[in-house]
């Protein structure tokens, strides 16, 4: 099977895990600040902290912006559930709002609707938007921003599929329209330390807060300290806020600053065999992913959408052929509002539409870093004898 997504791991990983694995710092050694110092400097963020996954990050970020109860989180129904369940972890509310038709991301047009509608009939407006960068393009930051200053809310950006990827020529993740960044390090993104997440930010006070809400709210920082520290021994430290263990062990962190070296070859790969499938199924009764001029995508998927009314076939004939002649696709992704744990919440089927049509005919088609020519044509000729 030639699956959807393969991480690369070199001797260069391995021998980077083994070095820690002798060295006297399993966790909070070295290699965590080390692993951070990369992430900022190659996105150009102030503050990068590095924890067990994007899902934490996701969850201290909303925290560190103060989401909780009586609060409204909004997100895309396309993205994985984690970008929506880390406003219901802070007991806040989350609400949707529907993908743009070409981009599949978030639209900016439809959040502006929904902003005024909310506005005028004095609903509650969003206290932060988290906008996904789906299959790594980004979002129109931009515009999200602009919105963000007139209604008042923060903006987390959901990076999990766009490490290296630039918007306007600039790195995503620099937060240059955002309060946060979160980027994911699960074996299947671009870039991996096997489970792991980073956020990133420009603002001390928020990379204060989620460092502290990383590890059990405890701090040793006398200026972060509620009463003067000076009359305790140097052992003195204090719990401040109810915390986790969010922590990312010096195994993952060196993983991932070894990863990090070849950042730049992975993503330009991707895009390489990216638009190499452009080419080789432009005569196929199929959508290839529309690219955006003013960014460069991680390319972290390649979705393709079906034209179901030029073929034979239904979406599910088509995905289970593929499986059943080795092509690993899958489905990127279920509608969250869709799901079971959300309709009990009160979503509904027919509330998302564009993002309901997209769930009909969308494929993510196989790509990684150590994808053959071979693989990839394998991949084009089965779904040419699929489709025609
Ligand atoms: C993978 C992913 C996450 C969660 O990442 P983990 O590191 O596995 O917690 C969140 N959002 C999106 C869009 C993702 O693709």
């Amino acid at each position: 099977m030639i699956p959807y997504g393969k991480q690369d791991i070199t001797q260069q990983d391995i021998n980077a895990v083994i070095n820690v694995l002798q060295s006297d710092f399993l966790t909070q050694g070295p290699q965590v600040p080390l692993f951070e110092k990369e992430i900022k400097d190659t996105v150009n963020a102030d503050y990068a902290l590095a924890v067990n996954s994007a899902t934490s990050a996701l969850h201290i970020a909303c925290l560190a912006l103060g989401v909780g109860k009586g609060d409204v989180v909004w997100t895309t129904p396309i993205t994985f559930v984690a970008s929506a369940n880390c406003a219901l972890y802070c007991d806040a509310d989350i609400d949707f709002v529907d993908i743009n038709a070409q981009t599949y991301n978030l639209c900016a047009d439809k959040l502006e609707q929904k902003l005024r509608h909310a506005k005028v009939n004095n609903l509650a407006l969003p206290k932060v938007v988290i906008p996904v960068h789906l299959c790594g393009q980004p979002c129109e930051m931009e515009k999200i921003h602009i919105l963000g200053r007139k209604y008042g809310f923060s903006i987390i950006e959901d990076a999990s599929h766009a490490i290296g990827g630039k918007y306007k020529g600039r790195p995503i993740g620099n937060c240059e329209y955002s309060d946060i960044t979160v980027f994911s390090f699960h074996p299947v993104k671009i870039v991996t330390t096997a489970e792991g997440g980073v956020a990133t930010t420009n603002c001390k006070k928020l990379a204060q807060k989620m460092d502290l809400f990383r590890s059990h709210g405890v701090t040793r920082d006398e200026s972060l300290m509620t009463t003067d520290a000076e009359n305790h021994g140097s052992w003195y430290y204090q719990q401040v806020e109810l915390g986790f263990n969010y922590r990312m062990t010096e195994m993952q962190a060196a993983l991932g600053v070894s990863q990090m070296s070849r950042l730049h070859d992975f993503v330009a790969k991707r895009n390489e065999l990216a638009t190499r499938y452009d080419k080789l199924l432009i005569d196929l009764p199929l959508i290839t992913p529309l690219q955006i001029t003013d960014s460069y995508s991680g390319r972290h998927l390649y979705v393709i959408r079906l034209k179901l009314s030029n073929i034979e076939l239904s979406h599910q004939q088509v995905f289970n052929k593929l499986r059943e002649q080795g092509i690993g696709v899958n489905l990127h992704y279920i509608p969250v509002h869709t799901q079971p744990y959300y309709q009990n919440l009160g979503f509904k089927e027919g509330q998302f539409q564009e993002s309901e049509r997209y769930y009909q005919d969308a494929i993510s088609i196989p790509l990684f870093h150590l994808m053959t020519d071979e693989q990839q044509n394998k991949v084009v000729n089965t779904l040419t004898k699929i489709l025609t």
